[in-house]
């Protein structure tokens, strides 16, 4: 039986959205490494049927997006704060939390990462280059092809990433002007860019709970590696 992989899926934060949309290499991903993947539709308000949706999957992919809401781990928004969107944040961070107590398999992209982050009471930088300053830090949102490495990182030894990954270095693409500020409980630093940029972390009292910054689901076509990670997390579920 294939493992069933609930992926979260976006809306328009404009006006009064009318569709669901999610990235096609998400899926193509899951379905490349034997898994069976589901698009998650945006529920809210409505935590009983968030809980209900998690019974029926084996793991959870929490995908790419816009901004976390700052209030929600207990901030104002910065002036550079980027768009948000408050159904998809009730959503993904009650789904989060339910599978973190059940210990389902979750696996954050960017975004996610994010969610993973604050659903376990962690916080967000809201944007790098103000935070440590433009000169401080690499560019991590690159203007290369989507699925090209443009900056290299540094996974911590001993660490799932490192047996995912089978070495402490490695060059991913970048598409985001936020990141993870601090760990939450029970989740280590598991890799960081050069510039000290947190590019993933990992649940250390979790089956599998791992938050990555850059965006594998498009990288792996090109880079059979990044397989591994996909297939790292269809094994946990
Ligand atoms: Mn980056």
């Amino acid at each position: 039986m294939r493992k069933v992989i609930g992926i979260t899926s976006s809306q328009q934060t404009v006006n009064d959205p009318l569709e669901f949309t999610l990235p096609k290499l998400y899926v193509r991903a899951i379905e490349n490494v034997g898994g069976l993947p589901l698009i998650l539709p945006i529920i809210d308000k409505d935590v009983a049927l968030i809980a209900e949706m998690v019974e029926r999957v084996d793991g959870i992919l929490l995908t790419g997006g816009v901004d976390v809401d700052p209030m929600l781990f207990g901030e104002e928004p910065h002036t550079e704060m980027g768009r948000i969107d408050p159904e998809r944040d009730f959503f993904e961070l009650h789904l989060a939390k339910i599978a973190l107590e059940k210990n389902l398999p979750i696996l954050g992209i960017c975004r996610g990462c994010q969610v993973l982050n604050v659903a376990a009471g962690g916080t967000i930088v809201q944007d790098i280059p103000s935070f440590y300053g433009k000169d401080k830090v690499h560019k991590h949102k690159q203007t290369a092809p989507r699925w090209y490495p443009t900056h290299s990182v540094e996974i911590v030894k001993g660490s799932k990433l490192e047996a995912i990954f089978k070495t402490n270095k490695i060059t991913v693409n970048s598409y985001h002007h936020q990141s993870v500020k601090e760990p939450a409980p029970g989740f280590i630093v598991s890799a960081k860019a050069k510039d000290g940029i947190i590019e993933a972390i990992e649940g250390i009292e979790y089956k599998y709970a791992l938050g990555i910054q850059w965006h594998p689901e498009l990288m792996w076509q090109k880079y059979p590696q990044f397989k591994n990670l996909f297939q790292s997390f269809i094994d946990a579920c």
